[in-house]
């Protein structure tokens, strides 16, 4: 018999630090989890174990095993566990392939994933953008973007990479963004050769490296908060277009062509 008055519990978000600087992103409520990219199922064990949470889904975003390497394990703790990933990649033991603009609905925690495909980092690479039952937005993306930087283009082009980043910055600027991984401290260092004179990136690097002081995570950032202050959402700026021209001794011309230099200086940096 179903409890009609049943009021859904208020979601969780918190970030399992994994490996040197990954996080494995788990989304809660009292009862029952959802994991994000786990590439270690201990960590993940631990923290289902020490919540006494039913692991019901994983989603995964791209094939890198830093990302799919603990879904085997997992499974074998719970094996009903729902696997979603990219249709386009080869994903260990995904039961649900996905799409561009597929919704997966997450009945127990209340709420609904819109899958988004942002290639670039890898060629299938997908994010997942929801809202928690309360109506805030949040946003797993991967290694598509990072708190001031953004993935490596390993199977992409700097225009699918750029096109993929507009996707997310055309989310709601209170989004939460999780990030895959902590980079954000050498990020900002590098934003700020870019940008050194942008207040809002001294202001963010100072708050990110008392989080670390701390042995806090940086992340979630916001959509909003990278908007002004990382490089690679800031082609349009021409105080990075300058910086990028005068690293690359060339001028670009065009959004992308500034994308692809500021990856290049970011990838020698
Ligand atoms: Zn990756």
């Amino acid at each position: 018999m179903t409890n009609c008055f049943s009021i859904p519990s208020a979601l969780q978000l918190n970030a399992i630090p994994a490996f040197n600087d990954n996080y494995i992103w788990v989304l809660h409520n009292t009862e029952q989890a959802v994991v994000v990219d786990p590439g270690d199922a201990q960590p993940v064990l631990a923290f289902l174990a020490q919540h006494q949470l039913q692991l019901t889904t994983i989603l995964i975003t791209h094939h890198h095993k830093d990302h799919v390497g603990g879904i085997s394990q997992l499974l074998q703790h719970w094996p009903a566990t729902t696997v979603y990933g990219p249709a386009q990649e080869s994903i260990p033991l995904r039961t649900q392939a996905v799409h561009d603009q597929d919704k997966i609905q997450l009945a127990a925690l209340g709420c609904e994933l819109e899958v988004l495909s942002v290639p670039g980092h890898t060629a299938g690479h997908v994010a997942y953008f929801g809202r928690s039952d309360q109506g805030e937005p949040f946003l797993f993306c991967g290694d598509t973007l990072f708190s001031g930087g953004c993935g490596r283009l390993f199977e992409g082009t700097a225009t699918q990479m750029l096109a993929s980043l507009n996707k997310l910055t055309a989310l709601p600027p209170q989004t939460l963004v999780c990030c895959a991984h902590e980079y954000t401290l050498s990020n900002l260092n590098w934003a700020l050769e870019v940008e050194p004179n942008n207040s809002d990136l001294h202001d963010y690097y100072q708050q990110a490296a008392a989080l670390r002081a701390a042995q806090q995570p940086t992340l979630p950032s916001t959509i909003g908060l990278e908007l002004r202050i990382n490089p690679f959402l800031r082609t349009h700026i021409p105080a990075v277009q300058l910086s990028a021209s005068n690293y690359c001794s060339g001028r670009a011309s065009n959004d992308s062509e500034v994308f692809a230099q500021l990856r290049e200086w970011k990838n020698n940096a």
